[in-house]
């Protein structure tokens, strides 16, 4: 009985106290005052931006951020709170006007993707819901689970292979490299580390992308474990050089771990023999990687599938949907052809994760078995939806669609004198430059330098550069659903004009000097 009063006691004592916190501290939340105007203020964001993705056309492909709106990000940090309207205007006023340019249909650099309005919603809609993807009993898992057999079927992959929603390419390569090193280093070395083991290598062109030396750095392999081929006229592999490497390597007490293949190197889309690459790695018993970042994607188009063959007998295949299939960042995949080694690479269950047969984590779908994170987001949605809405059909016109321009551009580059064509176009990706009656090559790379820099200040056009047999070139990548084909005329135009400016101002630069002298 006594205990019992006890008892009483503490619950009285526990509740004063409650009531006292009560009157001190008012509980709060993140969500809105008032969930009306928060509707006004969200039914205008989304009416903003559809506004904004409509007259994309209508604007300047970039431009540059005044010194004012860069130094106004130095703000100190807020202590107290701002109306979200005025939140708001803010970002239309210092951030929206000054984005990468990569939505316009005259952005053609490096390898970006547009976006699509769908997709947009979807981020949105993700968001809201903000389920966690790592796993448990929840529909993102399902629908994630589609979009990778989805992928495996679109690209030709077998139905049993697993895969992965990842940020983009480099984590794909990473996911891709690190299962061939846990599958194939001969030892655990998820236990034991790479210290003692045998040497391992992993080979690619020298044309490979930069996430694959990231990839290996980051696998302990080094720079060194990355054995660069060199490569043909074409840019592709060196197929006997590689195979004497693997050999010579074998002899000298190196493990061959792994054999990249570029599926669309960044360079100039030049495509490996995949086929033969396939062929050395059964022989060898290596991994065959493939980094289909953006070329991957050729397999939508049925005319362009016979470029790819091979790709379908890879270990791995590492691609990007925010390239060629326009999806908006982040999202990229890897694909494992064999499920268990896939899970064997990253599984690692603590006792705050078992997973159960009911309940939250009553699932067989936990994805953070087979990658890097425990908790991820829901970008499986924008795929799903974008692939539900647009078929996959639609996908595969639009790939061929830019090959098409590609060879579209190599045409007007042809037909100016003026310009010069630095590769055959191979995919989507054209390399030329603007000479004028120039001939010395120093002078030829500082005009294409500052025609580059002129045409991306002018917000015409947005083309990169690389450097393709020692020549500093302007590089067309086209990964892109809004261009047409009068947006290529319009850059052919802006170059031949601003390399003639520049050519003209260079003429008055040195009759300049003469006149001095
Ligand atoms: C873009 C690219 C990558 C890296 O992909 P991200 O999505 O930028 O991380 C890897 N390989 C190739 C060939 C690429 O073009």
């Amino acid at each position: 009985m006594k205990t019992e009063t006890n008892v009483q006691v503490s619950v009285e004592n526990d509740e004063n106290s409650m009531d006292e916190q009560h009157a001190i501290l008012k509980e709060e939340s993140l969500d809105p005052a008032d969930w009306d105007t928060f509707r006004t203020l969200g039914h205008r964001m989304v009416d903003d931006m559809i506004d904004y993705l409509r007259s994309v056309r209508d604007r300047p492909v970039w431009q540059p951020i005044p010194e004012e709106v860069s130094a106004s990000f130095r703000e100190p940090l807020p202590r107290s709170p701002e109306s979200i309207d005025r939140v708001y205007e803010d970002f239309r006023r210092r951030i929206l006007p000054y984005p990468t340019g990569n939505i316009h249909p005259r952005f053609w650099g490096w390898v970006m993707g547009n976006g699509t309005a769908t997709a947009m919603m979807a981020e949105m809609l993700a968001a809201g819901i903000n389920l966690n993807q790592g796993g448990g009993a929840q529909a993102g898992g399902l629908v994630e689970r589609q979009v990778i057999d989805w992928c495996k079927e679109m690209l030709g992959f077998p139905r049993e292979a697993s895969g992965i929603l990842v940020s983009g390419g480099s984590m794909a390569n990473l996911t891709g490299l690190a299962v061939a090193r846990n599958s194939l280093a001969g030892f655990n070395i998820r236990r034991e580390g790479l210290c003692g083991g045998q040497m391992l290598r992993i080979y690619g062109s020298t044309e490979v992308h930069s996430s694959v030396t990231k990839a290996a750095e980051l696998l302990g392999l080094g720079q060194k474990g990355l054995c660069l081929i060199p490569v043909r006229e074409d840019f592709t592999i060196d197929v006997s050089a590689l195979r004497h490497a693997i050999r010579e390597d074998q002899a000298s007490g190196v493990r061959p771990l792994c054999v990249v293949g570029c599926a669309g190197t960044v360079n100039t889309g030049a495509i490996d023999p995949l086929e033969a690459l396939a062929d050395i790695c059964q022989e060898e018993k290596v991994w065959f990687h493939v980094d289909g970042a953006f070329g991957a994607l050729a397999y939508l188009a049925p005319e362009l599938r016979p470029l790819l063959t091979g790709m379908e007998r890879a270990d791995s295949i590492a691609f990007d949907m925010h390239k060629w299939m326009y999806l908006p960042y982040e999202v990229g995949c890897t694909l494992v052809r064999d499920p268990e080694a896939h899970r064997l690479a990253f599984t690692l269950t603590p006792e705050y994760l078992e997973h159960t047969t009911r309940g939250i984590p009553g699932s067989d779908l936990w994805f953070s078995d087979y990658g890097v994170q425990l908790s991820r987001g829901f970008r499986a949605l924008k795929v799903w939806m974008s692939l539900k809405e647009h078929g996959i059909d639609a996908f595969g016109r639009l790939v061929r669609q830019n090959v098409e321009q590609a060879r579209y551009l190599e045409k007007l580059v042809n037909e100016h004198e003026e310009l010069e064509l630095i590769v055959p176009a191979s995919l989507n990706i054209v390399c030329f430059r603007y000479r004028g009656s120039l001939t010395d090559p120093v002078a030829l790379d500082a005009l294409n330098k500052e025609l580059l820099l002129r045409l991306h200040e002018s917000g015409v056009a947005a083309p990169s550069y690389t450097v393709v047999h020692g020549k500093y070139a302007l590089r067309t990548c086209i990964t892109n659903h809004r261009s047409r084909r009068e947006d290529f005329e319009l850059f052919i135009e802006a170059v031949l004009r601003v390399g003639r400016e520049i050519t003209g101002s260079l003429d008055a630069d040195s009759s300049a000097t003469d006149a001095h002298r």
